[in-house]
């Protein structure tokens, strides 16, 4: 089964840099659209929701049922199992991965509230729990039927 190792923090140096940028399209991410793409599944992939003001854009959206997937990295995201905090620009680090969890929480409220199920999966989950946990999803939403 795939895994990562996924919380290995980057270098003091690019530390700043990487984290101005939105992380996509990391593995765990593509290998879950692969999955579900193979198994019949259609999505769109970083599609724009503007809520209240806000821009999000889920990992995997499935527009018409409202169904939104995250697939979080341990590090970015803060994973109690993983999540871990560098040991060099500590204030910058405590604030910028604090925002980031504020900010997950945040687009999980306005999603919630505007109809949307959000779906968040731990890039070190095994793939197929993530898959099932995506299908099972869409069961409960829609009678059964994929696609
Ligand atoms: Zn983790």
């Amino acid at each position: 089964m795939a895994r990562t190792g996924g919380a290995v923090p980057p270098s003091a140096a690019r530390s700043r840099n990487m984290a101005a940028v939105k992380r996509s399209n990391t593995k765990p991410e593509v290998d879950l659209r692969r999955r579900l793409h193979a198994a019949g599944y259609r999505f769109r992939k970083d599609f724009p929701i503007r809520l209240e003001g806000r821009l999000i854009r889920p990992d995997i959206a499935f527009t018409r049922r409202h169904i939104a997937v995250f697939v979080d990295g341990c590090f970015w995201h803060s994973c109690p199992a993983h999540g871990s905090m560098p040991a060099t620009n500590q204030h910058f680090w405590q604030e910028k991965l604090e925002g980031n969890v504020a900010r997950d929480r945040e687009q999980d409220r306005l999603l919630g509230r505007a109809g949307w199920t959000v779906i968040r999966i731990w890039e070190h989950e095994p793939l197929d729990e993530g898959v099932n946990a995506v299908a099972a999803t869409l069961i409960g939403r829609a009678g059964g039927k994929p696609s």
